[in-house]
């Protein structure tokens, strides 16, 4: 059997995660159920080529049910000044919380 190449598997499920993630920002307006599915195949490729979800998109999938966290459709974002500023997002599919400390010094 031939050895798969790493790198070009790597760099196909990259470009595969990445559109699967562009097509469920498009869809989520009409279709949230579909775009869950885009994400759920996307985290599946992920997982099974070891490929890391980019750090700006791992932003986007709520820690809790991994539906894709869009603001006013499936997600609520506060800014809150108490204790240390923070901006709270949460989900409004199971209602998990994430918490973005502001003003992190370096
Ligand atoms: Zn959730």
């Amino acid at each position: 059997m031939v050895k798969p190449n790493r790198a070009y598997i790597n760099d196909l499920a990259r470009q595969r995660i990445l559109r699967l993630f562009a097509l469920a920002v498009e869809t989520i307006h009409t279709d949230p159920a579909l775009a869950n599915r885009y994400v759920e195949i996307a985290l599946r490729i992920s997982m099974r080529t070891r490929v890391r979800i980019p750090k700006e998109l791992k932003r986007n999938l709520c820690r809790g049910c991994n539906s894709l966290l869009y603001p006013g459709i499936t997600s609520r974002v506060r800014i809150s000044a108490s204790r240390s500023p923070h901006l709270s997002v949460t989900c409004l599919n199971c209602g998990s919380v994430r918490r973005y400390v502001l003003n992190k010094r370096r």
